[in-house]
């Protein structure tokens, strides 16, 4: 089952991911942390992608689409996956699709998980103090947040014109959530 997970920063996608990923049997691939394991490492990509990140700004499409091309071709996706944080503009969702079908693969579904956007800013708040993330501090929360709402919201009516969005709420507990998710897959 290949899918994508959507929704604005600080909605639990990678939280949902995770737990997805185990009940489905599919593997988590997220973007975000893609490339901070580049940025760790101080590879060329992730040199150049620590400029946009620090500032929640977002990495140019052609690397993004060049990492997940490149990993989605691998055997172990052959099975399933999910995608998170990916894609996050219209080219990178054009360009998915152009890679997905010319390896075969096949999107089944998009869920786009909504909460309300106070308590996202909030919450993100909380995970900077608790985690260190040198993205999650207030003024940069706001910035990720406005992208998401110009770039990436478009996206929902394309999924949604392919008639493969389904929308979650993703406010309340996280075993909730995830069993709300797993309905909408059935
Ligand atoms: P995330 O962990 O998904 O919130 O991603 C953290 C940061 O990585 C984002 O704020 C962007 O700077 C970058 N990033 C992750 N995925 C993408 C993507 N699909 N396109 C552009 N930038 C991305």
């Amino acid at each position: 089952m290949k899918l994508l997970i959507m929704g604005p920063p600080g909605v639990g996608k990678g939280t949902q991911a995770d737990r997805i990923k185990d009940k489905l049997k599919i593997l988590h691939l997220s973007t975000g942390d893609i490339l901070r394991a580049e940025v760790e490492a101080k590879s060329a990509i992730g040199v150049d992608a620590k400029l946009y990140m620090d500032f929640g700004k977002l990495v140019p499409d052609h690397i993004l689409i060049e990492i997940v091309k490149e990993r989605i071709s691998k055997d172990d996706c052959e099975n399933g996956y999910l995608l998170d944080g990916f894609p996050r503009t219209l080219p990178q969702a054009e360009g998915l699709d152009e890679m997905m079908h010319s390896i075969g693969h096949d999107l089944e579904c998009a869920i786009s998980l909504t909460a309300d956007e106070d308590e996202l800013v909030e919450r993100l708040i909380k995970r900077g103090k608790e985690s260190g993330r040198s993205d999650d501090t207030p003024e940069v929360i706001r910035n990720r947040q406005k992208i998401y709402w110009e770039q990436t919201a478009p996206l929902l009516d394309f999924y949604r014109g392919k008639g493969i969005l389904k929308e979650v709420d993703g406010s309340g507990e996280i075993p909730e959530i995830t069993e709300r998710i797993l309905d909408v897959l059935k």
